[in-house]
C-alpha cells in the first residue's frame, strides 16, 4: 500500500495545457529520484493512448507498461492547480497524481483515490485546498458500505465491445436501486481505466441511488483500446466512500487473482472474493415447502412469475443453510437451490416490496404452487432435516446417494411435469442414472497425466464425429457439432493442465475443471445459456468415461420408459429410439437439450417431474403424457387401456394429418380456411412451409430485439426479414410490430415501474412513444418486403387514435419505401378494438385476434397466473362474442380476419372459429397439419349453427361440450 505524506505534494502549481502539466509531474518524480528522464515520454504516451482522468478533478498520469524499466522506486506525487488544467474532453484537472510504479502498485493507490470520487463537492474542495494537509485529509475520507451482491455481477454476457459491458452493468445497478435513469448515459463520459489481467473499471457518479458495484464479464474476449477486455467493475458511487471494498479488488488483482476473476470464479465466489455480503439484512420470512417433489420446475416457475410482478430484488433459500440467498425471479438459480419436500425456504425481500411480495409468496408456496399437495407430518420434517441444503453441492454432485433422500411417487398416483414432448408413452420405468466412476486423485506425473487426457479427449471427439455421422436428425447432429466445439476448448485443457500440473490425475484434473466451468454456466440468469451446462457435463462425462475405459450401460430388449436425473443429448441419441417409449427426467426445463432431442426423435418426454422420480422401482409400470405433462405410476388397467387407445387414435390422427399436410383446408362443403404459422424466430421459416403452412401469420418481431444487446439498426433488422421473406417463396408475411412491455420485457428499454405493467405501458402504446424504433423497423419491413406480399399488424391497439396513428407513420415511411402488395391491419387484444370493429373495420385491411391477450383482457384474468390462469379460456361466450363482432364487421367492409392466438390450435375451437367465419388461423408450424385436418371435417352450415349456439352459452365448459356432442 502507497503511503500518502505532505512532502509529497507540491500546491498552487500552474500549466498552461496538459503537455506541460506532465512536463511538470515528469520534472517532479525525476528531482524525487523516483524516475529517470525517459519516464517523462511514457507519460505522455500512455495519455495518447487514452486520458488518465479519474473524476471529479482528478487525473492519474502514469507511465505505459514499457516504460516500467524507467522506474527507479516506486512512489507517487501530488500536483496541485488550483486554476486548473484542460485535460482533454472539457475535464479539468486540480489535482495530478503522479504515479511512478514498478509494478501495479498503483492500484491500491487508485483505491485509495476512488474512495473520495463519489463526493459532489470534492472537485471544489481540491481546487480550494490551501495546505497539502488539507489535499491529504480530502483523500483520506471515511469509507462506507457498499451493495455488492448477486444481481449485479453477470457473467459470459452476449457484448461486442466494451459499451456494450458498460451498458450491462449499469442496467444490473440500475436493477439494484443503486443507479437512477440516465446513469448509463453519465457513464459513457467516463474514460475506462485497465487495471491489468483484461480487467476494466468504470465509475459513475451522476444519478447514483446508493453505492453498488457491478462486475460484467463478456462472453468471448474482446477488444478496447488495443487492449484485451475480459470484465468490467462498474462503481456506481454517490458521497458515500467505499474504500474497503475497492481495497478487496485492487488488493485481488495485486495478488493475482485477476485471471480467475476473468473467467473461472462463480458468482458465489466473485462475490466471496469480493467480501460482499452472504445475505441482505432485508425483512424475511419462512414456509414450508409441501410440494411432493420439491421445488422442481413447474412451482419454481409459478414462483418465479409471482416474483416478477414485483419490482424490487427479491431472494430466497434454504432456511438454516450458509448458502447465499438467490433471486427468486431466476428459474435457473431456483432450480438449484434443490429444495425438497418439507423443507423451509427462507425468503427475502428488499424493504420496497417486502410487504407486499413476502406474503403473497408465501401463500402461493402455502398453496402449492399450482400443484394439489398434502399436508406436511412430523415424519416428512424430520427427514427434510436430515438433507443437505447446500445448493452448489447439489448441483454438481452426481452420485445417486445424493438423490435416494426422496421417497417415489407412490403406486396409482398422477404427477405433473413440464411436458417437453407430445405423445402417450406406456412402458415400464428403465432406471438410467448417470454412472459414477472410481478413480485416483493423484496422477503419475504431470507428462503421462497429460497425455492420457490427450489421448482420452481425442478418442472422444472421434466418438462425436461417428455419432454425428450416424445421426438421421439434424437437431441432434447440431448438438454433436456443438459438443466438439466444446472439446476444442482451450480453456478447458489449460485449467485442467494447472491441476495435473499439481499432481491431480487426468480424471480427477478434468472432472474438476468441469464441474467448475458448468457452475458458472449453471449460475447464469439467462435461463437458455444455463441448460447448456448439462453439455458441458455430457462432454465431460464422455472423456471421463475414456479415461475410465468404460463400456455403455446395456438397455433393456423390450419397450420402456427411460427415467433419469438429467438426460445428456448423446445418452438419448445413443438410445435405440424403437425401444424408448418415452423419457421421464427429474431436472431439466422445457427448452434444455434432451428435450429438443427428445421432440426431434418424436420420442413423448416429461422433464423436471423432481427427484422422487428416481427412487422409481425399476421396472414400475408408467403412463406419460407428454401434452398434458402427467405422469400416471402404476395405473390400473381400464386407465392404461384407455390411454392406449387415445394413443393409438392419436397417432393414426396425426400421420394421416402429416400426409395431407401439403392441401389445402377446405371444409366438406367446399369453404376454404387460410392456416399459416405463427414464427417467433428467424430460420423457422422452412420448417413451417413444410408441415404446411400457407404464410406466416404472426412474426413475433420481439426475437430480434431481445437477441441484441441494443435495438437492431435499420441494416440488421433488413437482413432479418429479408430471410423470413425468401424463405417464403412469395406466401404472405403477417409481421407483428415491437410488442413490448406487461409480460415481454425487453432489458435495455425499461419500462418505468407500474402499479399495473399489463395495463401500463406495452405494445403500440409503447412504441408510439419511440416513433424513431418504430419508423426504424417499419422501414426495415419495407425494404425488405421488394413486391412480396407484406401485412403489418400493430399490438395492443386500443382505440382508434392509436391506430391512426400507426397506420400514418407507415404510410409516411411508405412514401419513401413503397411496397407493391402492403396491407395495414391491427390486432384485436383489447376488448375496445373488438368493440369498436365497425369503425376500425372501414380503416384497416385486416384484424388478427390475439385472443390470448384478449381473453387476459376480456375476463380480468392474467394469462401468466399460478391459478386462475386455467379458467383464462378462450372459448369462454364473452371472448367469442367479441369475435364474433370482430369478424362481422370486417366482412361487411369487405376484410378479413384471422386468429393467431393460441385458441385457433385447439381442436375444439376450430369448429367454432370456422363457425365465426374467421378467415385465417395461425398456429405453430406444428399444429398446421393438424388444424387442416380438423377443417377439412366440418360442414360449414353445421359449423355456423354450432357457432351461434356457442355464442349463447353459459361458459367456456358448456361450449367444449357443446363440441364434443357435435364431433
Ligand atoms: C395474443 O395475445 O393472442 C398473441 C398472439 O400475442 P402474444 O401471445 O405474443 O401476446
Ligand atoms: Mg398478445
Amino acid at each position: 500500500m502507497l503511503e500518502l505524506d505532505t512532502r509529497q505534494v507540491k500546491m498552487g502549481q500552474r500549466a498552461a495545457d496538459k503537455a506541460e502539466a506532465l512536463a511538470l509531474m515528469g520534472g517532479f518524480l525525476l528531482e524525487e529520484g523516483l524516475v529517470d528522464k525517459g519516464y517523462l515520454a511514457g507519460m505522455q504516451a500512455r495519455e495518447a493512448q487514452g486520458s488518465t482522468y479519474l473524476g471529479q478533478g482528478i487525473a492519474i498520469p502514469h507511465g505505459t507498461p514499457d516504460t516500467r524499466d524507467a522506474v527507479r522506486q516506486t512512489g507517487i506525487r501530488l500536483l496541485q492547480f488550483p486554476e486548473g488544467v484542460d485535460w482533454g474532453n472539457g475535464q479539468r484537472v486540480y489535482l495530478a497524481v503522479g504515479i511512478a510504479a514498478k509494478s501495479d502498485e498503483h492500484l491500491s493507490l487508485l483505491q485509495a483515490l476512488t474512495r473520495v470520487l463519489g463526493e459532489d463537492s470534492l472537485e471544489a474542495s481540491l481546487r480550494e485546498a490551501s495546505t497539502s494537509e488539507h489535499v491529504l485529509a480530502i483523500l483520506q475520507r471515511t469509507p462506507q458500505s457498499i451493495v455488492v451482491e448477486p444481481q449485479l455481477i453477470a457473467l459470459a454476457q452476449p457484448a461486442e465491445d466494451l459499451d456494450d459491458l458498460i451498458a450491462i452493468a449499469a442496467r444490473r445497478l440500475r436493477q439494484a436501486d443503486c443507479a437512477a435513469e440516465g446513469f448509463a448515459g453519465a457513464l459513457y463520459d467516463a474514460a475506462p481505466l485497465p487495471l491489468g489481467d483484461g480487467l476494466w473499471w468504470v465509475h459513475g457518479l451522476r444519478r447514483v441511488k446508493r453505492p453498488g458495484l457491478a462486475f460484467v464479464t463478456p462472453a468471448t474476449v474482446l477488444s478496447h483500446e488495443g487492449q484485451p477486455v475480459k470484465g468490467l467493475f462498474c462503481l456506481a458511487t454517490g458521497g458515500e466512500g467505499h474504500e474497503a471494498l475497492l481495497e478487496r479488488v485492487c488488493e485481488l488483482l495485486a495478488a493475482g487473482h485477476g485471471a480467475a476473476l476473468a473467467g473461472g470464479m462463480t458468482v458465489a465466489q466473485i462475490l466471496a472474493a469480493l467480501g460482499a455480503e452472504a445475505a441482505p439484512d432485508w425483512p424475511s420470512a419462512t414456509v414450508p415447502l409441501a410440494n411432493a417433489h420439491g421445488l422442481h420446475a413447474r412451482p419454481a416457475q409459478v414462483l418465479t412469475q409471482i416474483a416478477k410482478r414485483f419490482d424490487g430484488d427479491i431472494r430466497v433459500r434454504i432456511a438454516g443453510s450458509d448458502a447465499a440467498p438467490v433471486s427468486v425471479k431466476s428459474l435457473s438459480k431456483l432450480l438449484s437451490l434443490g429444495a425438497r419436500r418439507a423443507q423451509t425456504l427462507e425468503f427475502l425481500a428488499e424493504p420496497l416490496v417486502a410487504q407486499e411480495a413476502l406474503p403473497a409468496l408465501l401463500a402461493a408456496v402455502q398453496s402449492g404452487l399450482g400443484e394439489p399437495v398434502e399436508p406436511l407430518t412430523e415424519q416428512d420434517l424430520a427427514r427434510a432435516d436430515a438433507v443437505t441444503s447446500d445448493p452448489i453441492e447439489a448441483l454438481v454432485d452426481d452420485t445417486p446417494s445424493a438423490i435416494e433422500a426422496v421417497p417415489p411417487p407412490p403406486a396409482g398416483s398422477t404427477w405433473h411435469a413440464v411436458a417437453a414432448s407430445p405423445g402417450i408413452a406406456v412402458g415400464p420405468a428403465y432406471l438410467h442414472t448417470v454412472r459414477s466412476f472410481t478413480y485416483a486423485d493423484h496422477g503419475v506425473s504431470p507428462e503421462v497425466e497429460r497425455t492420457r487426457l490427450r489421448d482420452a479427449i481425442h478418442a472422444s471427439r472421434a466418438e462425436l464425429g461417428s455419432l454425428i455421422h450416424r445421426s438421421p436428425v439434424k437437431a441432434i447432429r447440431e448438438i454433436f457439432v456443438t459438443h466438439q466445439e466444446m472439446l476444442e476448448d482451450p480453456s478447458l485443457v489449460e485449467d485442467t493442465d494447472a491441476r495435473l500440473a499439481q499432481g491431480a490425475s487426468a480424471e480427477a484434473g478434468w472432472m474438476a475443471t468441469i464441474n467448475e466451468a458448468a457452475s458458472t454456466q449453471e449460475a447464469l440468469e439467462d435461463a437458455l445459456l444455463a441448460e447448456r451446462a448439462a453439455d458441458l457435463r455430457d462432454v465431460g462425462r464422455r472423456v471421463l468415461a475414456r479415461l475410465c475405459g468404460a463400456e455403455d450401460a446395456i438397455e433393456p430388449d423390450n419397450a420402456y420408459i427411460l427415467v433419469t436425473d438429467e438426460v445428456g443429448p448423446s445418452d438419448v441419441a445413443k438410445l435405440d429410439t424403437a425401444r424408448v417409449a418415452g423419457i421421464l427426467t427429474a431436472r431439466g426445463g422445457a427448452t434444455s437439450h434432451s428435450a429438443i432431442v427428445a421432440r426431434a426423435l418424436g420420442i413423448p418426454a416429461l422433464v423436471g417431474a423432481g427427484a422422487g422420480v428416481l427412487s422409481l422401482a425399476a421396472g414400475t409400470p408408467l403412463l406419460l403424457d407428454g401434452d398434458r405433462g402427467m405422469l400416471r405410476v402404476a395405473p390400473d388397467a381400464a386407465t392404461l387401456a384407455r390411454a392406449q387407445e387415445e394413443r393409438a387414435a392419436r397417432v393414426a390422427r396425426q400421420q394421416a394429418a402429416d400426409a395431407r399436410c401439403m392441401e389445402p383446408a377446405i371444409t366438406l362443403d367446399g369453404h376454404a380456411v387460410e392456416v399459416f404459422a405463427n414464427q417467433g424466430d428467424i430460420k423457422g421459416t422452412p420448417a413451417a412451409i413444410a408441415y404446411g403452412a400457407e404464410g406466416i401469420g404472426l412474426l413475433r418481431t420481439e426475437f430480434l430485439f431481445m437477441a441484441h444487446a441494443k435495438a437492431p439498426d435499420l441494416a440488421a433488422q433488413e437482413a432479418d426479414y429479408r430471410q423470413v421473406m425468401d424463405a417464403l417463396e412469395g406466401r404472405p408475411l403477417v409481421v407483428r410490430t415491437l410488442d413490448v412491455g406487461g409480460d415481454k420485457p425487453l432489458p435495455y428499454w425499461p419500462i418505468p415501474a407500474e402499479e399495473n405493467p399489463y395495463l401500463g405501458l406495452r405494445g403500440v402504446r409503447l412504441t408510439l412513444q419511440r416513433p424513431e424504433i418504430m419508423e426504424t423497423q417499419l422501414r426495415a419491413l419495407m425494404r425488405a418486403a421488394d413486391s412480396r406480399p407484406l401485412r403489418i399488424m400493430f399490438p395492443m391497439v386500443g382505440s382508434v387514435t392509436e391506430w391512426r396513428q400507426a397506420r400514418d407513420m407507415a404510410r409516411r415511411v411508405a412514401l419513401d419505401t413503397p411496397v407493391k402488395d402492403l396491407q395495414l391491419g391491427i390486432m384485436v387484444e383489447v376488448p375496445s378494438a373488438a368493440l369498436l370493429a365497425p369503425v376500425l373495420a372501414a380503416e384497416v385491411d385486416f384484424f388478427s385476434v390475439g385472443t390470448n391477450d384478449l381473453t387476459q383482457y376480456t375476463l380480468a384474468i392474467d394469462r401468466g397466473h399460478p391459478v386462475l390462469s386455467a379458467q383464462a379460456d378462450g372459448l369462454h361466450p364473452a371472448v367469442l362474442k367479441l369475435i364474433d363482432m370482430t369478424v362481422k364487421a370486417a366482412h361487411a367492409h369487405g376484410k378479413w380476419v384471422g386468429v393467431c392466438g393460441e385458441l385457433a390450435a385447439d381442436p375444439h375451437a376450430v369448429p367454432i372459429l370456422v363457425g365465426l367465419d374467421v378467415d385465417e388461423l395461425s398456429v405453430s408450424a406444428r399444429s398446421v397439419p393438424l388444424v387442416k385436418a380438423r377443417v377439412r371435417e366440418l360442414d360449414m352450415t353445421k359449423t355456423r349453427a354450432l357457432a351461434q349456439q356457442a355464442l349463447d352459452m353459459a361458459g367456456p365448459g358448456d361450449v367444449r361440450a357443446l363440441v364434443e356432442a357435435f364431433d
